[in-house]
């Protein structure tokens, strides 16, 4: 009996194991299909100044336009990209698209603007990564500025990985540096201070327990401090509500990005966004 259901067990697992590396294996195609189709496009999210409510930074995140099922969010795919190396060629080709998106807009005569580019560490599997960017940027013939690389803070922590000696090259480019979903990924604080890091961005777990919890409040304003005290930009990911927006403003946080302001959207609509150019709603109080 025992036996019998212990090999049940056994068939099981296989089964669902099977149907999961399947569902691997025709994504991973799916996606070498997407790759040369060019299957791929760019939204972007602003990112508000809460003292003056400007804008002029967008968080530049990938959509896989796929021709059944409709626009993808990265959260399926992304981990799959990079298991399978795809990662690298779609990467690079995030930094050219972006970059050619930020020359475009400039040719068009709109007010500057930061565009944020995610990195994932395989990225970083290229040593030259950081010329191969500044490359790309000046061949466009825009300011190194105007780009800025968002790391999470636990690629940053990844064993294997110089951060330091990564980010430095970036920095020494005049390319900017982000560490996504900060207090995540328990960066040592000696480590952050050695670092070339521009901006910090609040990771938006934080934010949605900013009101329900004086804990988390705590935290979100010691994060704010010590980017201050790192000379960085402070920029809260997942604002969603006006109480959020106005918390966060109290404690000093510089820059809120999130859906009570904006949702991702493709680059036509954001240009009417950029040539308004302040923005009254949603200010604090
Ligand atoms: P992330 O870099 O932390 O990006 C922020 C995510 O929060 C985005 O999800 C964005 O759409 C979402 N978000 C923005 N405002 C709100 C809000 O008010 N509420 C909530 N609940 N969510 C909000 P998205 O676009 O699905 O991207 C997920 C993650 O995928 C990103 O997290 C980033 O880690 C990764 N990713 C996106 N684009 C790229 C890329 O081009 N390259 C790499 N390597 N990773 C990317
Ligand atoms: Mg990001
Ligand atoms: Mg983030
Ligand atoms: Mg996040």
């Amino acid at each position: 009996q025992a036996k019998e259901n212990g090999r049940n067990d056994f068939q099981y697992y296989t089964k669902e194991m099977n149907a999961q590396s399947h569902e691997m294996l025709n994504l991973e195609e799916e996606l070498r299909r997407a790759v040369k189709a060019g299957e791929f496009v760019l939204h972007y999210q602003p990112q508000v100044d809460l003292q003056t409510g400007a804008l002029s930074r967008l968080e530049a995140l990938i959509r896989w336009q796929h021709p059944e099922r409709g626009m993808l969010a990265p959260g399926t795919f992304i981990p799959v990209l990079e298991e399978t190396g795809l990662i690298e060629p779609v990467g690079e080709w995030v930094v050219r698209e972006a970059v050619r998106q930020c020359a475009v807009w400039k040719e068009m005569e709109l007010p500057p603007v930061t565009v944020a580019v995610n990195l994932s560490v395989r990225q970083f599997a290229n040593l030259n990564i950081a010329e191969a960017i500044e490359r790309i940027v000046t061949e466009a013939g825009i300011p190194p500025a105007c780009l800025e690389l968002e790391i999470t803070e636990s690629v940053l922590m990844a064993d294997a990985f110089d951060g330091a000696e990564a980010l430095r090259a970036l920095s020494q480019r005049g390319l900017r540096v982000a560490v996504d979903d900060f207090g995540t990924g328990y960066c040592a604080l000696h480590y952050l201070r050695r670092l070339p890091v521009n901006t910090l961005k609040v990771d938006h777990s934080f934010v949605s327990d900013l009101e329900g919890d004086p804990t988390t409040a705590a935290i979100v304003s010691a994060i704010i401090t010590l980017g201050h005290d790192l000379g960085c930009k402070v920029v809260a990911e997942g604002v969603e509500t006006l109480a959020q927006c106005n918390h966060l403003h109290r404690l000093g946080c510089d820059l809120a990005q999130g859906y009570l302001y904006y949702r991702p959207c493709p680059p036509e609509e954001i240009e009417p966004l950029l040539q308004g150019g302040n923005h009254g709603h949603y200010k604090v109080q």
